[in-house]
């Protein structure tokens, strides 16, 4: 059996996160969504973290504003407010683990992930720090990233898919990318590949210098 683990970016988005909680619920399939600080600051995009929380779906943090990977910020603090800002704005979103994932800029996997700084704050405040191996740019490509998506899920052994539920349009091609992951025999889970948790409750799982800028 081939596990596969889907993961939502850059939300919540009112239009957008209700039609993808929809779909997972149909599926019976629980996920993760990495959101944004900032956008947790309106109510209404807070509720529907609370119901995705209510579902079974994992809320991560994704930093607060969003705009530049923290190992390319020059501010000293901007690390540590990105991710504890939207932490305190998460409160009881977050789960028994704190889940991290970095800005990637377009989903590269490079020292552009983190700083020193944002290092340390994770190690010490115990996060989990959590990557991806698929990357299937639906921001750019919303009407085919599930094709994409499918190929490239065939060259790992357990993918965790990168999209976004914002109104691109994207998530409208979900339920078929769903289908022809299950068709292709795999299952979906809520966990993620090891392969791609460089850091575990704050405990370094492998050597972080590709991702942190020096
Ligand atoms: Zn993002």
């Amino acid at each position: 059996m081939k596990k596969i683990t889907l993961s939502f970016d850059n939300g919540p988005d009112p239009e957008t996160t209700p039609l993808v909680l929809d779909i997972l619920a149909r599926h019976g399939i629980k996920s993760t969504f990495f959101v944004v600080g900032d956008k947790l600051r309106d109510p209404e995009r807070h509720a529907l973290c609370q119901r995705a929380q209510a579902e079974g779906h994992w809320i991560g943090n994704h930093t607060f504003n969003h705009l530049v990977p923290l190992g390319l910020s020059k501010h000293v603090g901007a690390s540590t407010f990105e991710i504890g800002r939207t932490q305190e704005l998460m409160g009881d979103l977050a789960g028994d683990k704190k889940l991290f994932r970095p800005f990637g800029g377009g989903g590269h996997i490079n020292t552009s992930l983190l700083d020193r700084e944002a290092l340390e704050f994770l190690q010490d405040g115990q996060y989990t720090c959590v990557l991806w191996n698929v990357v299937p740019r639906d921001w750019e490509t919303p009407d085919n990233w599930h094709q994409t998506a499918m190929q490239m899920c065939a060259d790992v052994d357990w993918p965790l898919v990168v999209v976004h539920d914002l109104t691109t349009g994207a998530m409208k091609r979900l339920d078929e990318f769903i289908e022809m992951a299950e068709a292709a025999g795999m299952t979906f889970v809520q966990e993620f590949s090891p392969d791609c948790l460089p850091i575990v409750d704050g405990n370094l799982r492998r050597d972080v210098s590709g991702i942190v800028a020096s």
